[in-house]
């Protein structure tokens, strides 16, 4: 028998399904990342889609099937309109949304990363125009926090390996071990530290700040470009090492899309 019921969540991406129907994913609070089938042919999909396609929180009502969820009914809780209006808001409501579906696993609730990725979109709703530029960096500061919350949190202020505090000049950067290594334990180590990269100060301290700061914050500081490029190859290790999916676009990319 099938049974009835409800969730709240924000809808990450859809793909389309037999022309009628439609896979959506969704993360939300109860469940963590979920998929369901909107079926045209059973209710019309023009009537739930307008709840669907755009950003906003809202109530699913899902049937749970043996081997999927259908979904029945889609009540909005709470819309973020402004994101529509500005291409640049647009484009990095798409890919924040984008990088949940890829950095998560199915059927994993967190609460946190639900709030989180809510409080993107309101952020996004209220902000102003935002350059390429800036968006590629609110992008990765989002993936940053992202890999956070989901237990990928870069180590930014001690050695990975003696746990010292990392000094000025005199540290490497390991992604896939994730964070910063002292001059002093890769030369004690270099097999295991073979991977290393090197990093300047202004980098990390990039780093430290969008991982740190709250979005409205972020769109002040200048972005001196030889950092961001380093901050970006840093921050893209971090996701090649840690994400579940690996994005097909760098995050500079994205946001360069029209
Ligand atoms: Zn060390």
């Amino acid at each position: 028998m099938a049974s009835l019921h409800q969730v709240s969540g924000i809808i990450l991406s859809r793909r389309d399904h037999k022309e009628v129907d439609r896979w959506y994913s969704a993360f939300t609070r109860e469940r963590g990342k979920i998929e369901f089938l909107a079926r045209g042919a059973h209710k019309p999909l023009a009537k739930l889609s307008p709840h669907l396609e755009s950003f906003c929180e809202a109530d699913f009502l899902l049937v749970d099937g043996r081997h999927y969820h259908t979904i029945a009914g889609v009540e909005r809780r709470r819309a973020f309109p402004n994101i529509r209006t500005d291409l640049s808001r647009l484009l990095l409501a798409k890919n924040g949304l984008h990088l949940v579906d890829i950095g998560t696993k199915q059927f994993e609730a967190d609460p946190f990363l639900y709030k989180s990725t809510l409080y993107w979109l309101k952020f996004l709703d209220q902000a102003p125009s935002i350059s390429p530029e800036r968006s590629g960096f609110l992008l990765a500061s989002f993936a940053l926090k992202l890999l956070a919350i989901t237990g990928y949190r870069p180590e930014l202020n001690r050695c990975l390996a003696c746990k010292a505090p990392v000094e000025s000049k005199s540290f490497r950067w390991h992604a896939l071990k994730g964070g910063v290594v002292c001059q002093k334990c890769v030369q004690a180590d270099e097999e295991q530290w073979f991977a290393s990269r090197p990093m300047d100060d202004d980098t990390l301290k990039l780093i430290r700040f969008a991982l740190a700061e709250a979005y409205p914050d972020q769109l002040k500081p200048h972005l001196p470009g030889q950092t961001l490029a380093a901050f970006h190859e840093a921050v893209e290790s971090l996701i090649v090492s840690h994400f579940p999916t690996i994005p097909a676009n760098s995050l500079r990319g994205a946001c360069l899309v029209c």
